[in-house]
């Protein structure tokens, strides 16, 4: 579904899973299709997504879009984020006792360092933020809005 205001916020998250544990983006579908988010469906092939964020940092610091900017997110019902954020994940963000915990891989802080950055480029006006900014949660494990007051 396509965003309803203008894009004033980017907003980071992680997928709450231990450390060197790989999440593709046909897994997330699943955990997402399961929990019943809003898919996009893609108007050219008609395909459905349900993995909510916009992009998803892998751990080797690649990076894979899941939805276009200008159509809206299935993370943060709270304080209408879905159709006001950008959302960027990262794969990672508990131990191996499911505790939250900052599990970004050296690569990973370079890409999220570049998306936002691009992000912010694109959105001058967007707050970073995390999710537990505008929710009560952990995610996305470390202080967003902190480590990128600067960009
Ligand atoms: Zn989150």
């Amino acid at each position: 579904m396509k965003r309803t205001t203008p894009i004033d916020t980017i907003m980071i998250h992680c997928t709450a899973t231990p450390p060197r544990r790989e999440v593709s983006v046909a897994e997330l579908n699943r955990w997402h299709e399961a929990a019943r988010f809003e898919p996009y469906v893609d108007p050219k092939t008609g395909i459905k997504t349900y993995a909510g964020y916009h992009l998803l940092v892998h751990l080797d610091g690649s990076y894979e879009r899941i939805r276009p900017d200008d159509q809206r997110g299935q993370h943060c019902p709270q304080s209408n984020m879905n159709n006001r954020a950008v959302s960027i994940c990262y794969v990672g963000g508990v131990d191996n006792n499911n505790k939250p915990c900052d599990t970004r891989t050296e690569a990973q802080k370079r890409t999220l360092l570049t998306l936002v950055r691009t992000m912010r480029g694109r959105y001058p006006k967007a707050q970073i933020v995390g999710h537990r900014d505008y929710a009560p949660k952990a995610c996305p494990s470390f202080d967003a809005k902190k480590e990128y007051s600067a960009i």
